[in-house]
């Protein structure tokens, strides 16, 4: 008979990992590392995380940079089962919130049609937490009845149809993965009449390298690419831009050129 060393029960932990600075993890989140023996990690988690796993825990990068598909989304979840299945609690680390755009919902489903039991951890998604980092809320009373999260590249390549929409409220409108798009965007939001709407993109939110920059509609795409803003960013359309310390400089200036 083949002795078993240990007794192992599969389960799997979906953790959201925060924003970027690894100070941003929840303390459940933490405890969960620490009874990892496997954590599956993606692109945008810092790995400065990983310490909290158990030194001998399997540390395994599972990153889809856009344009280098290391790993496909079903090569994910067959690793993830594999682990779960050979040395029990599998950590799935991933970046910002699990559910915000960050494909959760597929693990859940993929690990709960094995029957290993999943938990969810949820994190703070960029969506809210960047924008907040940088004291621009992402509702104010007078300002802002809601705001709209929304993706700039959908499965199909298209722009999304509720960027049109969302672009004709009055909501803040917070775009993920919409940097490549950012023209197309701002071209929505000006035939929405918005040229002179407060926009502002962040960079690497909440990490060192952060990068800022903070215009109007019309304006926007130019500094964009004086700044050389690069991926991960994310895009803030909203009247709540306007509360930024720098905003009243920059109306300032506009005023002074013309
Ligand atoms: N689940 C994640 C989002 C995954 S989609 C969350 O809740 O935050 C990945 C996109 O999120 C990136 O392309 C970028 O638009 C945005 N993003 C993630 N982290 C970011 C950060 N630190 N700063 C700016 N944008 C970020």
């Amino acid at each position: 008979m083949i002795e078993q060393h240990k007794h192992i029960e599969p389960r799997v932990t979906l953790l959201g990992a925060g924003p970027g600075d690894p100070d941003l993890l929840t303390l459940k989140g933490v405890k969960a590392l620490q009874a990892a023996d496997v954590v599956l990690y993606d692109a945008l988690t810092n790995e400065a995380l990983l310490e909290h796993a158990p030194k001998d825990a399997i540390k395994v990068y599972v990153g889809k940079r856009s344009g280098e598909h290391s790993h496909s989304q079903d090569a994910i979840n067959r690793l993830m089962i594999d682990y779960a299945l050979n040395y029990g609690h599998v950590v799935r680390l991933k970046g910002g919130d699990p559910f915000v755009f960050g494909r959760g919902y597929e693990e859940l489903d993929f690990a709960a049609s094995y029957n290993i039991p999943v938990t969810v951890i949820p994190g703070i998604s960029s969506s809210i937490g960047v924008p907040g980092l940088q004291q621009i809320p992402v509702t104010h009373r007078g300002l802002s009845e809601s705001f709209w999260v929304i993706t700039g590249t959908t499965t199909n390549g298209k722009i999304s149809d509720d960027i049109y929409q969302a672009a004709r409220a009055n909501a803040t409108v917070v775009i993920l993965m919409g940097l490549k798009k950012l023209s197309q965007i701002v071209e929505i939001f000006k035939a929405a009449g918005k040229s002179q709407l407060p926009a502002a993109v962040v960079q690497n939110g909440s990490e060192e390298n952060e990068k800022l920059v903070i215009s109007t509609v019309q304006n926007i795409v130019a500094k964009v690419s004086e700044e050389k803003i690069e991926a991960p960013a994310l895009l803030i359309f909203g009247e709540v831009v306007s509360l930024h310390p720098s905003f009243k400089n920059i109306i300032q200036q506009y005023a002074t050129i013309s």
